[in-house]
């Protein structure tokens, strides 16, 4: 334990940090101001594009149904990529597109996106054998114009056991190690979405559109209910822009304007697990083709847990309901046994399981190609009432997403072009001067090396005003959950500068409690009312309290009483059960 004078030194002077507007200012200025742009959606891409306008100095509303990253944002592979496998495909422009992206987001975002080394095994008869491998690789570096974070090598038999060992060895040739990078990203979303309102815009989860403004056949804003306290509000605004990802057929229908055509928006399903690291550790991330279907799919590290994602389905799930089913989680734990068949990993293993839908343009699709093949490029149009429709696309793109959506605003308002600033403005957190010294900096001030890492990758160079907290209230630098790195004082920051409104929030989007306990942190529901007793669980954690001990932080701060606790603990139940629940009748 360092002293607190100590603690205190290392601090910097400043740990100002803006807070967004109160709730209740925020429902004011939606519905008592005119703004030139709604944003519907505040998935990665809405929550981009409303960041983007503000910046340019556009009055700017972004309203979420649920909370930021809800839908397809915080159930992705966690990627920023090149996308490797679309150069298959011959998606050249968009792995081009991407490695750039994946270059500025590392300068940008140093704290929620860092460099992940990947390796490719190839085996006997593979699909793609090494040569073409290689020369794939070739082009994926220079499609990165020669700036990825490394160039790729070649591995022979012997280094890629070396830095494999547990990997079948059988008709293995060798393989390679390339570069791509990973994220958060659930915090990228939220990111984007503070960033906006920090640059002026009003942004409120919790508040869906339920119906278009429409005066003389042109739109002029939307119908808002809040879904906390259940009041509508009429949005007006000049442009509206529909980001809503899988939902956008939805909001499409609202536009009566809109001919009645096929969907513009095809969702594909796609699952990942998560096991402990102990069970299946790996060194690199790995990409391997399933030996279940040849699909591309990845393992990856994820702290002290392993994903294996993901699989690919054509879908007519809602994107709120979309879950796994035991069908998939046996797809994924059968590719990767066929892999490290001495992990054996067994269904016993998974921690837990998720889905989401990509939200994939119809017109990417081409004759009847699959949604493996089907492009993940992004495409704007306008409905005759003006709504602005963005979809497809992916997490990596977004800010290029944004820029194009924000142009088309600016054209279809008749504005002066203003040149947006995303390029070079870090993400909030984003300004690190050096990641490494500020990661030394927390491990040492934390007293923990896991809780310090994973302050600094969440909150940036904000992470000195989240610990701040428990100075003055040190019970806030208890665990939420032990054995994981978060804190009690990231429920309070949560409520106080991250718009958290309910426990779903915070332990399933703000931090990733939701997926690294086998019961999503419900196991203290249960233990609340058997009295104290102590739930373990796969990877040896103690999954007791998790959501409690968040409500008792959150609820005075956001007003609830024991009944109202009650009532946020039981719907909490239920959004976890809705999101990490195993679907046993599509086995
Ligand atoms: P969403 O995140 O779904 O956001 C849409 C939002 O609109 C939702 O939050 C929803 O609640 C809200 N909404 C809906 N209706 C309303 C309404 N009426 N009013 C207000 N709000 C509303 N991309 C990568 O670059 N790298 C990867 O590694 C990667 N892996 C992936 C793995 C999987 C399994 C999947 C499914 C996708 C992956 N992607 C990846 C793609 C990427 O995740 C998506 O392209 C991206 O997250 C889509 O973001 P979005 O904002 O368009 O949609």
């Amino acid at each position: 334990m360092r002293s607190e004078s100590a603690a205190l030194r290392s601090l910097p002077a400043s740990t100002e940090v803006p807070a967004p507007p109160s709730r209740a200012d925020r429902l004011r200025a939606l519905g008592s101001e005119s703004f030139d742009l709604l944003v519907i959606g505040g998935g990665v891409t809405g929550a981009g594009a409303a960041r983007d306008a503000a910046l340019r100095g556009l009055k700017v509303a972004l309203v979420e149904r649920e909370d930021f990253a809800s839908g397809t944002s915080s159930r992705s592979s966690r990627l920023i990529h090149g996308g490797l496998r679309y150069l298959e495909h011959g998606h050249l422009g968009l792995v081009f597109e991407s490695s750039i992206e994946r270059r500025r987001l590392l300068h940008l975002a140093p704290h929620l996106v860092r460099p992940l080394a990947f390796i490719w095994p190839v085996y006997e008869g593979a699909r793609v054998p090494r040569w073409k491998l290689n020369a794939g690789l070739m082009l994926y570096d220079a499609l990165s114009l020669f700036r990825n974070v490394k160039a790729y090598q070649r591995l022979s038999l012997k280094q890629l056991v070396e830095a494999e060992p547990g990997i079948r060895s059988e008709g293995l040739k060798g393989g390679a190690r390339y570069y791509d990078a990973a994220t958060d990203d659930a915090r990228l979303t939220l990111a984007n979405a503070l960033g906006a309102s920090e640059a002026g815009a009003v942004v409120l989860n919790h508040a869906s559109v339920k119906r278009l403004v429409l005066e003389d056949g042109k739109v002029k804003g939307a119908v808002v209910v809040d879904h906390l306290t259940g009041l509508e509000h009429t949005v007006r605004a000049r442009a509206v822009v529909n980001a809503t990802g899988p939902w956008s057929d939805e909001i499409r229908r609202l536009d009566s304007q809109q001919e009645r055509t096929g969907p513009a928006v095809r969702g594909s399903k796609g699952v990942h697990i998560a096991v402990p690291r102990s069970r299946l550790n790996i060194g690199d991330a790995l990409t391997l083709l399933s030996p279940v279907d040849g699909r591309v799919m990845f393992i990856l590290p994820a702290d002290a847990f392993t994903l294996i994602g993901t699989t690919e389905t054509a879908t007519r799930a809602h994107p709120a309901e979309v879950r796994a089913s035991e069908a998939d989680v046996a797809y994924l734990l059968s590719s990767a046994n066929a892999f490290f068949p001495e992990a054996n990993l067994t269904r016993e293993d998974m921690v837990s399981a998720w889905a989401g839908i990509r939200p994939l343009a119809a017109s990417g699709y081409h004759g009847n190609s699959d949604a493996g093949s089907a492009s993940r490029e992004h495409s704007i149009d306008v409905s005759p009432s003006g709504v602005l429709a963005i979809s497809g696309g992916k997490l990596t793109t977004f800010r290029v997403m944004a820029r194009d959506v924000v142009n088309a605003v600016e054209r279809h308002l008749s504005l002066p072009h203003k040149k947006p600033v995303t390029h070079e403005q870090p993400l909030p957190g984003g300004d690190l001067l050096k990641l490494d010294a500020e990661l030394a900096a927390a491990k040492q001030e934390v007293g923990d090396a896991a809780t310090g890492e994973h302050l600094v990758r969440a909150y940036g160079s904000r992470w000195h005003a989240v610990w701040a907290l428990t100075r003055e209230s040190p019970e806030l630098a208890e665990p939420l959950v032990e054995g994981l790195p978060y804190r009690r004082a990231e429920a309070a920051w949560g409520v106080s500068h991250e718009m958290v409104q309910t426990l779903a929030d915070l332990l399933i989007r703000r931090l990733k409690v939701a997926f690294e306990t086998r019961d999503q942190g419900r196991a203290a529901l249960r233990l609340r009312l058997d009295d104290d007793a102590v739930a373990l669980d796969g990877a040896g954690h103690v999954v007791q309290l998790a959501a409690v001990r968040a409500a008792e932080v959150m609820a005075p701060r956001l007003g609830w009483d024991a009944a109202e606790t009650e009532r946020q603990l039981a719907a909490y139940a239920v959004d976890a059960q809705r999101i990490f629940g195993v679907d046993p009748s599509d086995a």
